[in-house]
């Protein structure tokens, strides 16, 4: 269990005030001195992140952030690092000291309901000061989903504690988590066939294969249905060797104009940062940005963001291959920045569009907080399989697996043509 990807385990981030006990609650819960605790303020500098599993829940990482109230030098800096966890929290905890919820505590509250994260209030210190009922009445009011109260230093009372925290957070696990949208075995019938055409050249990492690729078979296996994976090259040759053809041919987006090509018009296709723009984020959504491409004018400022910082090869997909397909299709110079890892602008509002990787290394919440944070500030927000396929002129096939986004994409299109016209 602990080689699960962290994208793939709940992520629960502990807010509060500096002092209140959120890193000796970490470490009470991981059952280790995975943070350092000190009667200090402001101990904790960077978010430590714990990963760890807990069961009947399964595999999470907790994430421990500064103090919202750190006035010391690198203060700031550290709330700027300790907000970003709000994007990616499953699940919001709120770490307090009895009688004490007020400005800092609101002020969490106001982030986890804005990105519909649920709330845990952690009562902390209770061996100190009991809360009152009056207090914890006070606390449910402002809109937390449960509540606990604990001593985190109290080792002998751990079980108890765990059992609680367990009970809190599986009463608000969020549904999204419990049940993700399908990756592919939606697409598939028991017995059936996946081509997955993978590329093996200088981007690819040596002796394996990437997640997403990684993820797809194993699904495809848990679907009771076959894969097949092969190199572009190769792809045709075997197609013509099979008895009946697959139900579903995936490639990775670089040679989906290629695949669309080799693949008989009744087989389905798509790519895997199309499959995976469904299972992370918001296909339709997604599906509607790409409308955006058709209006770019000379000048635009795009971002291409990429949600894990892997060291980019000369002829890197987010960094030349779609910023030069893109400049072909629209035939005008464009202004491209790229971001990667945990790295994301808060300016957004300042660019055209913003074209997003598959986002397998992050979870689900963190690529919605991204797809929130582009709605609210206007700006069109779509893939890099669903823009690659569509400056390759074969978009209609790549999403034709998904009518609905299709759909989504189609109305927009006609909808931005007309106003333009
Ligand atoms: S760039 Fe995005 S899709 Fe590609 S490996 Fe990194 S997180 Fe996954």
């Amino acid at each position: 269990m602990q080689k699960t990807p962290k994208s793939l385990r709940l992520q629960i981030g502990l807010f509060g005030r500096t002092n209140v006990g959120k890193s000796s609650f970490l470490n009470l819960v991981a059952n280790q001195a995975a943070a350092i605790t000190s009667p200090v303020p402001g101990t904790t500098t960077d978010v430590v992140e714990k990963v760890m599993e807990l069961l009947p829940l399964g595999p999470i990482v907790l994430l421990d952030t500064a103090g919202l109230d750190d006035t010391g030098a690198l203060g700031s800096e550290r709330i700027r690092a300790s907000r970003a966890v709000f994007d990616r929290a499953d699940v919001v905890a709120i770490v307090c000291e009895t009688q004490r919820w007020d400005g800092v505590e609101h002020d969490i509250i106001r982030q986890a309901q804005e990105r519909k994260s649920p709330v845990i209030a952690i009562i902390n210190k209770a061996d100190q000061a009991p809360p009152s009922e009056e207090f914890i009445e006070a606390v449910r009011a402002t809109g937390v989903d449960q509540i606990l109260t604990c001593s985190s230093t109290d080792l002998e009372r751990r079980e108890d504690t765990l059992s609680e925290f367990k009970r809190a957070l599986i009463a608000c696990c969020p549904e999204d988590f419990i049940r993700p949208p399908p990756l592919i075995g939606d697409l598939l019938r028991p017995g059936g066939l996946v081509a997955m055409v993978v590329p093996i050249d200088l981007q690819a990492p040596k002796g394996r294969l990437i997640l997403p690729q990684v993820m797809s078979i194993r699904d495809a296996l848990d679907n009771d249905a076959a894969a097949l994976v092969v190199k572009e090259r190769e792809y045709a040759h075997m197609l013509a060797n099979l008895r009946t053809p697959p139900d579903l041919a995936v490639c990775d987006s670089q040679v989906v104009m290629k695949m669309v090509a080799d693949t008989p018009p009744d087989v389905k296709c798509t790519t895997f940062s199309i499959l995976f723009s469904r299972l992370k984020g918001d296909l339709q959504e997604m599906a509607r940005g790409a409308a955006a491409i058709d209006g770019l004018r000379a000048g635009d400022r795009i971002l291409i963001a990429e949600s894990c910082s892997h060291h980019a090869a000369e002829d890197d997909i987010g960094r030349v291959k779609i910023p030069r397909w893109l400049r072909q299709y629209v035939g005008m110079e464009l202004q491209v920045d790229t971001y990667a890892g945990r790295d994301f602008p808060e300016n957004v509002g300042d660019y055209r569009l913003i074209i997003h990787c598959g986002a397998c290394m992050t979870n689900r919440r963190e690529m919605l907080s991204r797809i929130q944070l582009a709605r609210r500030a206007g700006v069109p927000i779509t893939n890099y399989g669903i823009c690659i396929s569509l400056v390759q002129g074969v978009l209609k096939r790549a999403l034709a697996p998904f009518p609905a986004a299709l759909d989504a994409f189609n109305r927009e299109q006609q909808k931005q043509r007309k106003s333009r016209a």
